[in-house]
């Protein structure tokens, strides 16, 4: 079977990609998506209590594929953002840096749980006629203008294969592309709680010496927190019964949220850093998390993942306009020197913070506390952080930008 491009992993990036280029006027039958688990068929895969922050340029980007209007009874807007630094036993936590966390257009960022995010995005391809196949590819082979795609009852072809497998990515595997990184050591423990306080919109982030704790605000009296905790603690916190679990996540919380009365849903997700040396190779593109895993602390993970669906969709596009190869090497040339930077600045700012504030030493407590008080005094530099949160520079996709394709 032949098609223009073939992509590997029914995940947001792959479904979203599929559904930019169908935006930017491509056939449904000229895309083919394939993906090992059976989840494709619509069940979920286990506990992901994960309710992730997007910006402003992934709300764009999902207006234009139709998804944001199907999403809006649980996109929760962000309105402000606090950050404390203290010790766990400390239980008046301060903030060091607040900011507003609005642009001209609304909230910077909304609150939205991946479960829906996942699922419409996969309806939205299935309604628009992308044939979507179960299965775990054998092999694949670049040859001349194709490449081929093997599995054990069928073989693919096409002129592009997109790996959108997610952080283990065995097409990333299977190409031979080394990367860089490591695992933390630590478990993010996500959850969803009730609270007796309000948070009017507020998201708050303790730099606990263990790892980062963070409540996000969803309707007045519910949170999310991802707490990245070392893993051994995490361990036994999971391990331990509800009423435990409640009085640790309210002994980190330090009543920012008055009481904690429930955890509605818990998930646990092992942390790592993992950046793809190369994201291309012959007639190959990687995006989103098989191409970089970054730690959850900025919120940016998918973020940069759908960045890279828009920009792989309108330069594949572009291409198909002109009558040209969608799998050219200058395209994909052109794809890695947009996105690749991006995401290694990603990875290297939130690795930076969390070793800066991961730990209890006093000359970096000293440091922390500088350097968020400077950062606090300088509307500059807190514009340009907002601005590079809200997904709009002027090299970024022109779907980010609420531009058509
Ligand atoms: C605790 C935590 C909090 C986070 N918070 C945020 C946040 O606030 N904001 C944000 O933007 N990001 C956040 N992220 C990151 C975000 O969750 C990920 O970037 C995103 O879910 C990755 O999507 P994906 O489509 O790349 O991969 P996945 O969702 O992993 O999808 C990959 C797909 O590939 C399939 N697959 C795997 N192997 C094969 C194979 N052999 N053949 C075919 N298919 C295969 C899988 O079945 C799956 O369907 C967070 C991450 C964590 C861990």
């Amino acid at each position: 079977m032949s098609r223009q491009i073939i992509i590997g992993g029914f995940g947001a990036a792959g479904s979203s990609l599929a559904l930019g280029l169908i935006a930017g006027g491509v056939s449904a039958g000229d895309i083919v998506i394939f993906d090992a688990s059976p989840e494709v068929g619509g069940a979920p895969k286990g506990p992901d209590a994960r309710i992730l922050a997007l910006n402003a340029g992934s709300r764009r980007f999902l207006t234009a594929l139709g998804a944001w209007e199907r999403l809006s009874d649980c996109a929760w807007p962000m309105l402000s953002m606090a950050l404390s630094d203290t010790a766990l036993e400390e239980d008046y936590r301060p903030k060091l840096f607040d900011m507003a966390a609005e642009t001209e257009g609304g909230p910077l960022s909304h609150l939205v749980p991946l479960g829906r995010l996942n699922a419409t995005l996969r309806d939205l391809c299935r309604e628009a006629g992308v044939e979507v196949i179960a299965a775990r590819f054998a092999g694949f082979k670049a040859e001349g203008e194709r490449i081929t795609v093997d599995f054990a009852d069928r073989t693919l072809e096409g002129r592009l294969l997109v790996a959108a497998d997610g952080a283990n990515s065995p097409i990333r595997l299977k190409a031979g592309i080394p990367t860089h990184g490591w695992a933390y050591g630590q478990t993010a423990i996500v959850a969803t709680i009730r609270h007796s306080l309000a948070h009017h919109g507020e998201a708050v982030q303790h730099f606990l010496p263990s790892g980062p704790f963070a409540l996000l605000p969803l309707d007045e009296y519910r949170s999310s927190i991802v707490w990245s905790e070392k893993a051994a603690i995490a361990a036994e916190i999971l391990a331990s019964d509800p009423a435990t679990q409640l009085r640790a996540i309210a002994a980190r919380a330090a009543g920012w949220r008055g009481d904690i009365l429930g955890v509605e849903a818990i998930s646990a997700h092992p942390l790592q850093l993992r950046l793809s040396r190369r994201f291309i190779a012959e007639r190959l593109a990687l995006v989103a998390d098989a191409a970089h895993v970054v730690h959850p602390l900025a919120g940016q993970g998918l973020n940069l993942g759908f960045e890279d669906s828009a920009m792989l969709a309108e330069l594949i596009v572009e291409r198909l306009r002109l009558g040209l190869d969608p799998g050219a090497p200058d395209m994909l040339e052109t794809y890695q020197a947009r996105r690749r930077p991006a995401a290694s600045a990603m990875a290297f700012t939130t690795e930076g913070i969390n070793r800066l504030f991961s730990n209890d030493a006093a000359p970096l407590r000293m440091l922390r506390d500088l350097g968020a008080g400077i950062i606090d005094r300088l509307p500059g530099a807190k514009r340009r952080l907002i601005a590079a949160a809200a997904g709009a520079s002027s090299l970024s996709p022109r779907l980010f930008r609420g531009e058509a394709i």
